[in-house]
Parts: C-alpha cells; structure tokens; sequence
C-alpha cells in the first residue's frame, strides 16, 4: 500500500486572498493563480514516492456561483503545472454529505481508489476541517498557519508549504531511523 500527501487546494496549492477574514476562492479562470513555490515542492515528494491528492470543497458549485466548466479548466491548469495523481471534489453545499470535510469520506475515497495507507499518509491544509477529517481517517496533518486552523486537534503547525514539506521529509527520516534501528 502507498502512502499519499493530500493538500488543500485553496490557499495551499492556489493563492486566495483573505477579505472580511474569509479566504476569497476563485470564481473565475483569470483569478485561479497556482501557488509558485508549489510546483518543485511536488515534484521533491513525488519523487520520494508519495501519491499526491489536491482535496477541494466548492460550494459555490451547488450555488450555482461558479460554473462546472470554469472549475474544470482551473483544475486542468493546476493538474499541468503540478504532479498530481488526483483532485477529489466535493461540490455540495449540505454539511451532512459525507465527502465534505470535517467528514471523512474524501480521504477514505481516495484510500480505496488509491490503495493508499492512510496511517502513512499526510494532509497539508491551512484549515481546521482538514485537521479534524485527518485525525478521523487516521493521517498525519501539518497545519499551515492561518486565521482558520482552529483550536482542535492536529499534529503540526508550521509557516508555509516550504515548512510543511520540509516536515514530512524529517519526520520520514526519522521513521526511517527508527526501522534501521529496530532491525
Ligand atoms: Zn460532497
């Protein structure tokens, strides 16, 4: 079984600014900017093994504020620019669907469809609902700290991406140290 890192899309692999203390996603194609750092940060956890999955709530989909086709395009553009095996989305506006996080149906999705070890796995967000639905599905969650991280349970808090991959590689070797010194 592999192990995944799975990412929250905005303000995490795209750009969002912050208006009113709320992130502002993206409705529009022109507003969809991939984040510059991302793309060699992927392809380092890519080439140590890693299935990588983009996990995305859009509401604004259900309410008819942003178009199906838009979201396609913005997601084609980030599947070119950064070596993702998946994007698992979740267009629904009813917090009882089971794919919406905090709800941890998306990662167990993407575990059976992946063949993934979720114990292995890891979840990069700068939201609480990523933390809580990780602590469910049984991944380690790397915070990036921001207004909506929350109070709650998660296993780390760092600055930015550059950190939160710098992380897992540590704590990797680390787990890594351990086998050797077990053997
Ligand atoms: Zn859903």
């Amino acid at each position: 079984m592999k192990a995944a890192i799975f990412f929250e899309r905005d303000g995490v692999l795209n750009l969002c600014e912050t208006r009113h203390g709320h992130q502002v996603v993206p409705l529009r194609l022109e507003q969809f900017k991939v984040n510059p750092v991302a793309s060699v940060l992927l392809h380092q956890l890519k080439l140590a093994g890693f299935v990588l999955i983009a996990t995305t709530h859009q509401p604004a989909v259900a309410r008819g504020d942003l178009s199906r086709n838009e979201l396609d395009l913005m997601h084609m553009i980030l599947r070119r620019k950064l070596p993702l095996d998946d994007i698992m989305l979740c267009p629904h506006d009813d917090a009882s669907h089971p794919c919406q996080k905090p709800q941890p149906g998306m990662f167990l999705e993407a575990a059976f469809k992946w063949s993934l070890d979720l114990d292995r796995s890891y979840i990069i967000s700068d939201k609480w609902q990523d933390a809580k639905a990780g602590q469910v599905a049984g991944c380690t969650t790397v915070m990036i700290r921001s207004p909506w991280i929350g109070d709650d349970h998660h296993d780390f808090v760092v600055d930015d991406l550059e950190t939160a991959v710098a992380k897992i590689g540590l704590l990797q070797n680390n787990l890594y140290g351990r086998e050797v010194a077990m053997a």
